[in-house]
């Protein structure tokens, strides 16, 4: 059987991720993402009323006109988990195929919203769950099934698709941590990945996200950053005057670790900002995580202002509000508190506590650094890092090449710089370059197997 790769975006960047293989006659989509740097650079641009081509020129979403080079049918569009360099670019190329989209059932719910705040094009792509674990059969040749592999990732209901084939496995490995004592939900599935390695046939391909494979050793588990938060919250219980945290809102796991901590040391937490509504009120609903019956979340201008309110006239010191603005994203809530643009008011030594890392970028590290600045001005005291990555590192990627033995690696989720180090650390496997170790671009195709 015919094997081919279309590398189509997130090979020259992060963000925008689009891989298609095609088996025979059969083709699967893995993930249609948003590079948001793209978009966010613009002060005024609101994606859901661009088209396509437009966010295609902007380097905003994958260009998927490479896939017009593929001959065969679109069977499946499979986003491995519900960021959005992985969704988001879902509303905009989706309706080109007629093929439904399988996802994970939080994963899929957020697609769901994606697709509902669309306003451009009508998307009327089935949407299917289907839980870690599940196989599904793709086309009719009987000879292809996807299976997803529960995998840990620093949003929930994340798994890596595996392709079976005559020719083997193509395992698409974006965005993982090896985490055996993850917060929420299961422990990544290693034993799969280590039984889909030695079955008949082995793995063909190898897909890899490069991220942090410049990092010496492995990734924390998210329960040592839950520990890290816990102790942090701990030597702040005397406080008594203002305490805010933020975080990843999509992060369900450590929403959830600082809504927890908020009650241990006897303030009230309160979820503030539209995303933060949004992730957490999805999560809740579908009963990945039970939240306090009495935990207020508001994300419209108006809820969040009057709940501002509220806390200056009961006292700041019984609440802690866990709001967005991790990053400095400029219209976020903690930068909004920042300059002074809510009722909120931050005293001398008032705390505020980044459960994040500033994702290395130059607009994302300005930012950041902007709205520090304006939190320290009024006073504010800053814990930082409080964080571990969702992403492998050395010895997580080198665990998963012993695991599943691949014949061919691709490495995905970066620059060309940011593939240097996993180049490296797979030539010392063996492996080579040009030979069985393909460093490619965005828009490229290559056969596997004739
Ligand atoms: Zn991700």
């Amino acid at each position: 059987m015919e094997i081919e790769i279309a590398t189509i975006g997130g090979y020259e960047e992060v963000g925008r991720q689009m891989t298609a293989v095609r088996a025979g006659d059969d083709i699967v989509i893995f993930d249609m993402g948003l590079n948001l740097s793209k978009v966010l650079i613009h002060d005024n641009v609101e994606t859901e009323k661009l088209h396509s081509l437009d966010l295609i020129d902007m380097g905003a979403i994958p260009d998927d006109r490479v896939m017009s080079e593929l001959e065969g049918d679109v069977q499946a569009i499979v986003p491995t988990h519900g960021h959005l360099d992985h969704i988001a670019a879902i509303p905009k190329l989706a309706h080109r195929y007629d093929a439904p989209v399988v996802a994970t059932p939080f994963t899929i719910e957020l697609v769901k919203q994606q697709i509902q705040g669309e306003s451009k094009f009508q998307v009327d792509n089935d949407l299917i769950k289907m839980n870690p674990g599940g196989t599904m059969r793709i086309g009719d040749s009987e000879q292809v099934e996807l299976e997803f592999v529960n995998v840990t990732h620093s949003i929930i209901d994340a798994i890596n698709p595996v392709l079976h084939t005559p020719e083997g496995a193509i395992v698409y490995g974006l965005d993982k941590r090896m985490d055996h004592s993850p917060v929420i939900g299961d422990p990544i599935d290693m034993d799969r990945f280590r039984q889909i390695g030695r079955e008949d046939g082995g793995v063909l391909a190898y897909i890899e996200d490069c991220t942090n494979a410049g990092r010496k050793g492995r990734t924390p588990s998210e329960s040592v950053a839950r520990e890290h938060l816990r102790d942090v919250m701990r030597s702040v219980e005397d406080y008594d005057g203002g305490i805010v945290a933020t975080t990843f809102s999509s992060h369900i796991a450590r929403v959830s670790s600082l809504v927890e901590f908020a009650r241990d040391i006897g303030r009230q937490p309160v979820l503030l900002g539209r995303s933060m509504e949004k992730y957490s009120g999805t999560a809740e609903r579908l009963d990945f995580v039970d939240f306090p019956g009495d935990l207020g979340m508001y994300g419209h201008r108006k809820s969040v202002d009057r709940t501002f309110k509220r806390i200056m006239k009961e006292g700041k010191e019984d609440y802690l509000p866990i709001v967005t603005g991790h990053q400095g994203e400029p219209r976020a809530m903690l930068t909004r508190m920042g300059r002074g643009e809510t009722p909120y008011e931050l005293d001398d030594g008032d705390k505020v506590i980044f459960s994040a890392r500033v994702i290395p970028e130059p607009t994302n590290e300005g930012q950041r650094y902007q709205s520090e600045q304006l939190l320290r001005m009024q006073g504010a005291r800053i814990y930082d890092d409080i964080h571990v990555s969702g992403h492998l590192r050395e010895e997580g990627h080198y665990t998963m090449l012993d695991a599943l033995q691949p014949q061919h690696v691709i490495p995905a989720h970066q620059n060309l710089e940011g593939f240097a180090p996993y180049v490296d650390l797979c030539r010392s496997q063996g492996y080579e370059l040009g030979r069985d170790l393909h460093v490619t671009q965005n828009g490229n195709t290559f056969q596997l197997v004739e």
